[in-house]
């Protein structure tokens, strides 16, 4: 059965109803401690070299910093919450409001490497998978009918993952989700009674009270948000008024690439290696305003 968007008719949340997502494989059942040690190659893993016929398709690859061979690969993912068949016309069922389970959904294979953690990455390596998310996110927005893409990773099998090998995954959609709507209605009302950018407005005194800073370049500010709502969340925002990650330019993206490593080494240290998941959530109605990108460690046990 194919997957369907459906709403929440007392929340109006959409919500992906994707019966494939069941059949996931789960590596960390195989796998079961992630503190095992895992091999560097795993011939039972579709993501490692040599298992290409278990992929569906390579939509791109990006060399390595030594440019010897792939780095990063994209891939359509094999058990799709969204498909690029059909629309986002939306039917109703009764009461009911639904569409089609109209989209993308594809893997970014972060190494050839089974057992390399983001953590151990150099910051190069990171460079190349903001590279990556970069062009795809430019690539898929440009298809008129998606309206947000989410670009999400999470570490551990606390954050949900099911394979062990590093990977992010993207979701392109012809809706959006309520709570992202909610955030861009708020900063419209603030811009509205203000005149200002609110994402701006945090920025300025996150940067003057420096309480909460983490670290800090010419290009982006990192810091605890005043109302963190899980421990460990972490902001990584541009300091230059951006609406979309798309209009992220090469002189910022490899300083983007120094965040992540340190951080995330951070962290896994602090939380003693806790589930982490990368979100990053924009698309282009936002206009003018500022989109944050949010490291949210989903459990610290
Ligand atoms: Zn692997
Ligand atoms: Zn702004």
């Amino acid at each position: 059965m194919t997957s369907e968007i459906r709403q929440n008719k007392a929340t109006k949340q959409w919500v992906i109803f994707a019966p494939s997502q069941g059949k996931r494989p789960l590596d960390f059942k195989r796998q079961e401690s992630e503190n095992q040690r895992l091999p560097a190659i795993d011939k039972d893993c579709p993501f490692c070299p040599g298992n290409e016929k278990s992929l569906p398709s390579i939509i791109m690859e990006l060399p390595g910093p030594e440019g010897s061979q792939w780095q990063t690969r994209v891939v359509s993912n094999k058990f799709p919450a969204v498909t690029p068949d059909g629309n986002n016309v939306r039917y109703r069922r009764g009461l009911y409001l639904a569409m089609p389970g109209y989209g993308r959904h594809e893997v970014i294979i972060e190494s050839p490497v089974h057992n390399r953690r983001i953590t151990q990455m150099t910051s190069n390596e990171v460079g190349v998978i903001i590279e990556t998310y970069h062009r795809r996110y430019v690539n898929v927005m440009n298809q008129n009918r998606n309206l947000m893409t989410l670009i999400f990773r999470n570490h551990g099998r606390q954050a949900g993952t099911s394979l062990a090998h590093p990977h992010s995954q993207i979701i392109v959609t012809g809706m959006v989700p309520s709570y992202i709507r909610w955030r861009e209605e708020r900063a419209q009302y603030y811009f509205d009674e203000s005149g200002r950018c609110v994402y701006c407005d945090i920025l300025e005194q996150e940067a003057r009270e420096r309480q909460r800073v983490i670290a800090e370049n010419e290009t982006f500010l990192t810091f605890v948000p005043f109302a963190a709502e899980v421990p460990f969340e972490i902001w990584i925002m541009p300091t230059k008024h951006q609406a979309c990650f798309s209009d992220l330019s090469d002189q910022e993206k490899p300083r983007s690439g120094h965040y992540p490593t340190g951080l995330l080494g951070t962290v896994a240290a602090q939380a003693q290696r806790p589930g982490l998941q990368l979100h990053h959530q924009h698309r282009r109605a936002l206009q003018g305003r500022r989109a944050p990108s949010a490291l949210v460690p989903s459990d610290q046990t």
